[in-house]
């Protein structure tokens, strides 16, 4: 039986997590994270029962202790109840899903205790790959990939020698605007903003998806996960999503996988210890698919991946940055605060004012985090 902790479990790959985990009997959950949503988070503690549960927020974490009354389930709150939740002593593998830079310090706290880590949570990478990466080879931990196109890596290059990839080959669907003009893109809402063609997904990687620095921080993503240079990075849009991604080796070999869009299998993969077992969603039929189409990234159109590479090559403390700026940004889309071109320009804004520090610390990145967001809400402060 392997023990499962949930970090995000009310959210897009949480809940596919827990349908992943209810087809599989030798999982099980210890421990489930979330932020606020205390109705589903009560009705997954019903069914799965685990030992520990974190709700972020205090006020809502009371009022789900209330309805547990004569449950045996321990509620606990904020960075000290994410962290118990991610390292709890029975618990074997994280699964770390929640969104955004709050991740960090419980994820390097599982890795430290050798838990593995089946990682959805991407900005956690972005920001702080140089700490995770290096600590989990000493504790010897299994990162994981769930992102779906590092998950198809994963299972291009399962039984391969690394050192001989020439090229991983990042797809990405483009998103709802692919093919847009700059001036197009001026007049877009969040509601066209959060239609994705392909994929079901929370709303701030949606908007990522959209203005394409999804991509850019999964190139980041790539870099620290597979230990290979920028330029053996490249994206292309595949706008059916059914290649997932691929991997040239140095033979001239080209492996891909492919599948319709759907994450359970990438979690399940994550989750299984690479075993392909129970199948999930409509299989792919090739008699029925007319094409499968490649084009170029309009980065130029799409300035939020030019950034966010940027940021990657730059190194150090600038994809904490880029990630911050968007993270605060994206926010403020989503509170319709902003225009959609206006993510690119706070992040571009936010690298500028920025001089690097080399190899930050999980206290330096903390910091540059806030100086990032209260820097955009004073400089954004007339938009509200
Ligand atoms: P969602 O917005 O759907 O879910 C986010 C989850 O995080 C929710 O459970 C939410 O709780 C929880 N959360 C938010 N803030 C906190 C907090 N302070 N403390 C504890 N929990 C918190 O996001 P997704 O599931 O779409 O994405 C999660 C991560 O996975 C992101 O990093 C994303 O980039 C990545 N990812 C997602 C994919 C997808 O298909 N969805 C694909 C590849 C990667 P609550 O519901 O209570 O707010
Ligand atoms: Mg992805």
């Amino acid at each position: 039986m392997k023990h499962v902790m949930v970090l995000g479990s009310t959210g897009s790959i949480g809940r596919q997590t827990l349908d992943v985990i209810r087809q599989n009997d030798d999982l099980d959950v210890v421990s489930l994270a979330a932020g606020s949503n205390i109705d589903l988070l009560e009705e997954q503690i019903r069914e799965f029962n685990p030992e520990l549960v974190c709700v972020y927020s205090e006020e809502k974490a009371t009022a789900l202790r209330r309805r547990l009354r004569t449950n045996q389930v321990k509620v606990m709150t904020g960075m000290e109840g994410l962290i118990t939740s991610a390292t709890l002593p029975q618990g074997d593998l994280l699964v770390a899903a929640v969104v955004g830079m709050i991740g960090i310090r419980p994820i390097i706290e599982a890795v430290k205790r050798r838990k593995d880590i089946a990682l959805a949570n991407k900005e956690t990478l972005v920001t702080a790959g140089h700490i995770i990466m290096p600590l989990a080879e000493k504790m010897d931990v299994k990162i994981l990939p769930v992102d779906s196109e590092h998950s198809a890596v994963f299972q291009c290059i399962n039984g391969e020698n690394c050192s001989e990839i020439e090229k991983i080959i990042l797809t990405a669907s483009g998103g709802p605007f692919f093919g847009k003009s700059r001036a197009e893109l001026e007049k877009v809402t969040l509601e066209d903003t959060l239609n994705h063609p392909n994929w079901s997904m929370g709303r701030k990687i949606t908007v990522d998806s959209a203005t394409m620095v999804n991509k850019g921080l999964e190139v980041i993503e790539a870099k620290w996960l597979f230990g290979v240079d920028y330029e053996k990075i490249q994206v292309i849009v595949q706008p059916q999503s059914i290649i997932h991604s691929m991997v040239e080796f140095q033979d001239g070999a080209i492996l891909a996988q492919l599948g319709t869009p759907d994450m359970h299998l990438p979690i399940q993969y994550a989750l299984c210890d690479r075993k392909r077992k129970g199948r999930y969603g409509e299989p792919l039929d090739f008699t029925r698919l007319s094409e499968i189409t490649f084009g170029q990234p309009d980065m130029e159109t799409f300035r939020g991946l030019a950034l966010a590479i940027e940021a990657g090559k730059i190194g150090g403390s600038m994809p904490t940055v880029m990630n911050a700026a968007n993270e605060r940004a994206v926010e403020l889309f989503l509170q319709k605060k902003i225009s959609f071109l206006t993510i690119a320009d706070i992040i571009e804004e936010a690298m500028q004012r920025h001089t690097v520090i080399k190899n930050p610390e999980f206290d330096a990145i903390s910091a540059i985090e806030q100086e990032v967001l209260a820097k955009i809400n004073e400089t954004y402060q007339g938009s509200y």
